[in-house]
């Protein structure tokens, strides 16, 4: 007997059928996809027993003609793709024409079509591969597939499936996912009887988050929208209470294909860093939108994997568009302030009940705006800036330092040149007041309630010399004086450091430091970021350096073990984006400087905490760079229920 034989047809299915569907939610990704490419706008999922005892998938797309329809299941049999050339210009979700006939091979399937211009329909079934005959049917156009008894032929493959239940939790995801990746589709998702969602396809990413994971995400979110070198990027991030510990709600599309990408998922996290604890991860939908030709889709037989043509570049696109909608935070009042003045200024207001909720406007965020926009006071150019002087300021000189708050300006990352209000460049020319939004911002302002939570909040005391009690109308904070200092340090630096404004503060009697030689290394190739943090580091004879100029100024000790903890991290030399490399070690600074735990804080030192807190929620910063919260609260009302003052 040879030992080398040709699979038989049936065995090759049914082994090209394991990679493309390995469970029933790859089976309702495909032929939802198919549904997609067929330009459904309305799709409805039904499944039974987690998709193993039965799914149906029903669309009103394009439909399939009756005489193509056996076609239609035979592999490589698709209409997408014709030469080989279209592979790199492929933009539908489908295209290798393997689906249909892998899950045909494995599972008892119906198909019902109708094409739009037909008066009637067809129907087939295909049982575990043999194709009853093609009957005529009066039905809706479009296309109707149901699959039963999937692997019911391949005991093997059935021993892998797990419990309805979570056979059914994959499906949800995946339908999640894609029913996100399409908010211009309206689905529909049955599952076991009970229908679990149904999205608008009103095409509002937003109102589709509402109708997937309800009003506490669709609140909770930041535009992302930033295009570079032709690259696209958009959709949402979450704020940092929607992160979790684990990534399912994580959702990428590349050219409106729902994909996985672990470097995305990294780099989007990496954008997060300081905001984020360790082993949180955040919420996010993003799209990537390029060029067909710089993806390759087809590296993965479920294509759900993805290769880039340029990737480092792509990576770094998605890190800026992302961290430029995390750090406009503070402009986001600013943007939703243009938003409402926009709603006045056309009547064409196409903004849902959920989006007003967000845009209410907030009136310290108008006021920004006023500052930012009313000509001769401050302009964009020349970005707020204020003075700060910490109570506790080490500092030699002790003179109060000032500094931009525009941490995103260009030196880093580089901000979208959008045509707002407050970001266009001719914010200084002359405004006629009569017509301007400016006007109508201010008409808003006059009707704004003044309630005490406006009111700035006042020390109550400290407790354990740590924690900084306060109160704000009916709510008690409870604050990390050290958390709270080291992000505010952190801040400063990081702008300093941005606007290339730090100064190093002279050593009278200058430290010699022992290194390594690769830390030597490293002091003489970064002798640049070095000195942009505040640090003259000089090489000083075999394996040594000389501390000259510091941007902390602690005892010898602490300066050395400052000095010694960057040099080493330079050399170290991880393979990380260049800014949070950066960030790490200004934080390094910043925490040498900050306030420690188990000090004893006078009432005046206490209230430059409360102030560093206002400055930094202002900017929706709400932890330490750490990731740990700098600020717990409770209400009245909380207090009262504990008290069971209150039910
Ligand atoms: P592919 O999507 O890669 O082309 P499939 O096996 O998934 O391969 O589908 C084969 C073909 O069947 C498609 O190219 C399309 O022409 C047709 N088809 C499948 N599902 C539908 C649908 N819901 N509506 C219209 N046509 C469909
Ligand atoms: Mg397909």
């Amino acid at each position: 007997m040879p030992q080398i034989k040709v699979l038989s047809q049936e065995v090759a299915d049914k082994i090209a059928a394991g990679e493309v569907v390995e469970r029933p939610s790859a089976v309702v990704k495909e032929l939802v996809e198919n549904s997609i490419d067929a330009k459904a706008d309305r799709i409805t999922v039904e499944i039974r027993n987690g998709g193993i005892k039965y799914i149906s998938i029903e669309d009103n797309g394009k439909g399939i003609p009756t005489e193509e329809l056996e076609f239609a299941f035979l592999r490589h049999a698709t209409s997408k793709l014709r030469e080989i050339d279209d592979l790199f210009e492929i933009s539908t979700m489908g295209f290798r024409g393997e689906a249909l006939a892998s899950i045909c091979a494995v599972a008892r399937v119906q198909v019902i079509s109708r094409t739009k211009d037909a008066a009637l329909g067809s129907m087939m079934t295909i049982n575990h591969g043999v194709f009853s005959q093609k009957d005529e049917i009066a039905c809706n156009h479009g296309t109707t597939m149901v699959v039963e008894d999937l692997f019911a032929n391949i005991p093997a493959r059935m021993k892998f499936l797990k419990k309805d239940a979570t056979e059914a939790s994959y499906i949800t995801d995946v339908l999640g996912r894609i029913a996100l990746a399409n908010p211009q589709i309206a689905f529909k998702y049955i599952c076991d009887g009970k229908e679990i969602f149904s999205t608008s396809g009103d095409g509002k990413l937003k109102n589709t988050i509402l109708n997937i994971y309800g009003i506490d995400h669709a609140k909770a979110v930041y535009d992302v929208d930033y295009t570079e070198h032709g690259v696209h990027v958009s959709g949402v991030v979450g704020k940092p209470e929607l992160a979790r510990g684990n990534r399912t709600r994580q959702t990428l599309m590349v050219n409106g294909r729902y994909i996985k990408n672990h470097v995305v998922s990294k780099v989007v996290e990496e954008a997060y860093r300081n905001i984020l604890m360790t082993g949180k991860f955040p919420f996010f939908v993003l799209s990537i939108d390029l060029a067909p030709q710089l993806v390759d889709v087809n590296v993965h037989p479920a294509k759900t994997e993805i290769k880039f043509a340029n990737e480092k570049e792509i990576y770094n696109i998605v890190h800026c568009g992302v961290k430029n909608a995390l750090y406009q935070i503070k402009n986001e009042g600013s943007q939703e302030t243009a938003q409402s003045a926009k709603m006045h200024s056309s009547t064409a207001t196409t903004v849902t009940d959920s989006a007003r909720v967000e845009s209410a406007p907030d009136r310290k965020i108008i006021k920004e705006f006023l500052d930012r926009t009313i000509p001769g006071k401050t302009t964009i150019g020349a970005v707020d800036k204020y003075t700060f002087k910490s109570p506790t300021d080490t500092s030699a000189d002790n003179k109060p330092q000032e500094y931009s708050s525009a941490i995103g300006q260009p030196v880093t990352f580089k901000l979208q040149q959008k045509a707002e209000p407050m970001q266009s460049e001719n914010i200084t020319k002359e405004v006629k007041p009569q017509e301007t939004q400016e006007q109508l911002v201010l008409e808003e302002l006059k009707d704004l309630p003044k309630n005490e939570e406006q009111m700035p909040a006042k020390v109550v005391g400290q407790i354990f010399d740590t924690y900084v009690i306060a109160q704000q109308g009916d709510k008690m904070f409870l604050i990390d004086q050290h958390a709270a200092h080291e992000r505010r340090r952190f801040e400063m630096l990081k702008a300093d450091y941005i606007a290339k404004n730090t100064k190093g503060q002279v050593l009278l009697s200058p430290i010699v430091l022992d290194v390594e030689a690769a830390e030597l290394q490293a002091t003489k190739d970064n002798c640049e970021i070095l000195s942009d943090m505040g640090f003259l580091i000089e090489e000083f004879g075999k394996g040594s350096v000389i501390i000259r100029e510091t941007p902390y100024m602690g005892d010898e000790d602490e300066i050395k073990a400052l000095a010694l903890e960057v040099i080493s991290a330079l050399s170290d030399n991880r393979p990380m984006g260049l800014l949070s490399f950066e960030e790490r070690l200004l934080d390094m600074i910043s925490c040498k400087y900050a306030i420690k735990a188990n000090k004893k804080l006078s009432i005046l030192e206490m209230e430059g905490i409360l102030k560093d807190v206002a400055e930094l929620e202002e900017r929706g910063i709400t932890t330490c760079p750490h990731g740990r919260p700098i600020k717990i609260e409770y209400t009245k009302r909380e207090i009262e229920k504990i008290f069971k003052r209150i039910v």
